[in-house]
């Protein structure tokens, strides 16, 4: 399997499930007691702006509690021993890929340990809660700084540096992700119109984009990528 020069990793919830950082669809819609319209869309933000603080808060204070998995330590070898030839785009707004070692990561739906000022759009790494009264270190004011993360109905960041990783890749894997945020979950078919690639996905049960590919591997992200990573580079 060693023979891949270019190669795209797609990551999701799924790959910090093991780590303690709860998925969105795994528990009836909810996630972690709200609905996901109620605190990650902008109309949310602004219907109930310190509602959303404080959710993307604890958010924030969990990443304290959690550490990187097997799966994110695995994937950042396969990093070190292919040098320049893995890039990572995670839906995941955790940093456990960085944690776990890992290099070259394309958080596509933004960072918790982030926040962004509306009033001007500095981004600034924040590692404390912050409030609709906190200030912009940039500019003083408030409020004006909200979570760096992308909302649905919001555009995802660095899709044109995705579109060009997308198009030259020769092995695609996603894991961990559900198959129905997009544009995430329509990758694996652009990957396959322009291309030769393989395509892989590695997800506890068949996604709903399963049949878009061509070799499947269900279980845990944590067991099943130390080995994948180990037929990657033998
Ligand atoms: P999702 O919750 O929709 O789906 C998670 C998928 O992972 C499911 O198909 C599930 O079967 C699978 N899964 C669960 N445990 C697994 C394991 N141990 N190993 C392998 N697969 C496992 O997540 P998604 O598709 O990433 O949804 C996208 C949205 O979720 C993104 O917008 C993302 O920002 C957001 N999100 C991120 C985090 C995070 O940063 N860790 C957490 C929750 C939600």
């Amino acid at each position: 399997m060693g023979q891949y020069k270019n190669i795209v990793i797609l990551t999701g919830a799924g790959i910090s499930a093991e780590s303690g950082v709860a998925t969105f669809r795994d528990n009836d819609g909810l996630w972690e007691k709200h609905r996901i319209e109620d605190v990650a869309t902008p109309e949310a933000f602004a219907r109930d702006p310190d509602l959303v603080q404080r959710f993307y808060s604890l958010r924030r204070r969990q990443l304290n509690e959690v550490e990187p998995n097997a799966a994110h330590k695995a994937l950042a070898k396969l990093q070190r021993e292919l040098d320049g030839k893995v890039t990572i785009i995670t839906q995941n707004v955790d940093d456990l890929h960085e944690r776990g070692g890992g290099t070259n990561i394309i958080h596509m739906h933004g960072e918790l340990r982030k926040v962004r000022c509306k009033a001007c759009s500095s981004v600034h790494d924040w590692r404390e809660d912050c409030a609709q009264e906190t200030e912009c270190p940039s500019c003083g004011r408030a409020p004006s700084l909200r979570p760096h993360i992308v909302w649905f109905g919001e555009m995802p960041f660095f899709m044109d540096r995705i579109a060009e990783y997308l198009a030259e890749c020769d092995l695609f894997i996603s894991i961990g992700t559900s198959g129905n945020v997009y544009p995430a979950a329509g990758f694996v078919a652009e990957v396959r119109a322009k291309g030769n690639a393989h395509t892989i996905e590695v997800n506890l049960e068949p996604s709903e984009g399963a049949s878009m590919f061509a070799e499947h591997r269900h279980g845990k992200a944590g067991e099943l990528l130390p080995a994948l990573v180990e037929e990657l580079l033998n």
